[in-house]
């Protein structure tokens, strides 16, 4: 007698037609309203789908994975798509280094995660802090490369200029020392800025052009963005930002154009659209709009879209998902997995065993308190820091970091009975901390309904 997988969800296509999807092997299949009542039947457990009584449907349940015939088949299964996400994890480990050469900022946007305090906080990471942990990167890139010499050419080292703002005055010598020793071994940078400082830093951007990266956040027309992204006096930042996105297109260096989309901006998306049409941005190649929602991490913030909620609107709007949509990708942990999971390109069907950059054991963040953290979000707050470092070197705390680079949906209790576990990865570990005081007492990703959305729109 077959077994059924616990992990098979079921979408409607359109009347006739369901989409079946086995969450651990991938497997997709389109099946009629009979047959999705019969398998319905049997997860309910009224009528159980034999070789016997359906041998047609029983083989091809068989042969997709739905339907084992040896009890421990599923578990071995799912064992082994865990061990192989810890040799991947390891091949990824340390990767990328976000570093924050402030935590000061001159903006005080009205959703930023960071606090004001922290802004007015203008301490400077110190040359001999940046030079323990350029060494300490140095370190990795050889030991990755002794372990696998092709492994950079398909997943690059990157370094990420971060803070607060990075591109401040005081920051300058700073930030030209990462960008030297970058240039210097070949690791690309992406500098996170609000672009209003530009100016200050035209001449070094101009330097080490082949190498960066820029992004800028913009949140909607002028109007809009400027009761978002504001100074500490209060004005506005809207001109001066475009004037200053000119200015980086000019020198031929890629600009992610983020915008942050919330309940107040999402409606005024198409006067956004329509300045970068005025600007002639959409047709330079070095112009990349996406689209990235504004995150509640406590579940009190009234204006935040769920992702199937920013999904549907820009779908519908147009905004996004046509070829000559504005906005060209959309970067969210749910959004970005299912249309890499349902994509014709993706030839593998990735799992997702855990959620995040944070728990990729890739990430790593310094703060110029000399704290270590996985996750941006708690960069330059103490908590929950995996490590630190000081001019004698950097000296990661392993146990911290297997709280975050550990923390899969084999080891959060929820998750193990998910039958969307492995499409999901366990829900952003900031969230469950947040809202239940424990990394892996999780808060549900909304990939349920994502998917809903993907296959009522986009799925042909
Ligand atoms: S520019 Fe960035 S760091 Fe500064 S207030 Fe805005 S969101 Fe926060
Ligand atoms: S832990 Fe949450 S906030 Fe941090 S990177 Fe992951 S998803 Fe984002
Ligand atoms: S976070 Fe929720 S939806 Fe995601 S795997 Fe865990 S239980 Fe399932």
């Amino acid at each position: 007698m077959g077994i059924l997988t616990k992990y098979i969800v079921i979408y409607k296509m359109n009347e006739n037609k369901n989409v079946l999807i086995n969450t651990l092997n991938s497997a997709i299949d389109v099946i009629d309203n009979n047959t999705r009542m019969k398998i319905e039947n049997m997860m309910k457990g009224e009528k159980e789908i034999t070789c016997e009584n359906e041998p047609e449907l029983y083989q091809q349940l068989k042969l997709r994975g739905y339907i084992y015939e040896k009890e421990n088949e599923e578990t071995e299964i799912k064992n082994r798509v865990i061990t192989m996400d810890t040799i991947v994890k390891d091949k990824l480990k340390h990767k990328g280094f976000t570093i924050c050469p402030t935590m000061g900022c001159n903006l005080r946007c009205t959703y930023c995660f960071e606090s004001e305090d922290l802004h007015k906080d203008f301490s400077i990471m110190t040359e001999q802090q940046v030079e323990a942990i350029c060494e300490y990167i140095l370190e990795q890139k050889v030991e990755q490369e002794k372990k696998n010499p092709n492994f950079d050419k398909i997943n690059p080292m990157q370094i990420k200029l971060f803070g607060g703002e990075p591109l401040l005055k005081c920051t300058k010598n700073v930030v030209e020392k990462i960008l030297k020793f970058s240039a210097l071994n070949n690791i690309r940078v992406a500098i996170i800025t609000n672009g209003t400082t530009i100016p200050d830093y035209i001449e070094l951007l101009e330097k080490y052009k082949k190498i960066i990266a820029i992004q800028i956040t913009v949140d909607g027309p002028e109007k809009i963005h400027n009761q978002r992204r504001i100074k500490a006096n209060g004005m506005g930042t809207f001109s001066e930002i475009c004037e200053n996105i000119e200015l980086i297109l000019k020198l031929g260096i890629t600009i992610q154009f983020r915008i942050n989309v919330d309940k107040e901006n999402i409606y005024y998306l198409n006067e956004l659209e329509e300045v970068i049409r005025k600007r002639g941005w959409g047709d330079n190649p070095f112009f990349i709009p996406y689209a990235s929602p504004v995150l509640d991490f406590c579940g009190n913030m009234s204006s935040a879209l769920k992702e199937h909620e920013l999904y549907e609107i820009l779908l519908e709007k147009g905004y996004y998902g046509k070829s000559d949509s504005f906005i060209k990708r959309v970067v969210s942990p749910c959004i970005g997995y299912v249309e890499n999971f349902f994509g014709n390109n993706t030839k593998i069907k990735p799992w997702k065993t855990s959620y995040c950059e944070a728990t990729s054991g890739g990430e790593l963040c310094f703060a110029p308190d000399g704290l270590i953290s996985t996750c941006l979000t708690y960069i330059g707050k103490g908590e929950l820091s995996v490590g630190k470092f000081d001019e004698t070197g950097v000296y990661i705390d392993e146990d911290k970091f297997e709280l975050w680079s550990g923390r899969n949906v084999d080891r959060i209790p929820k998750c193990r009975e998910c039958k969307f576990a492995f499409l999901c990865g366990g829900g952003c570990p900031v969230m469950a901390l947040e809202k239940n005081g424990e990394i892996d007492c999780c808060v549900c990703s909304d990939i349920e309904k994502t998917i809903e959305k993907y296959i009522k729109h986009r799925l042909k």
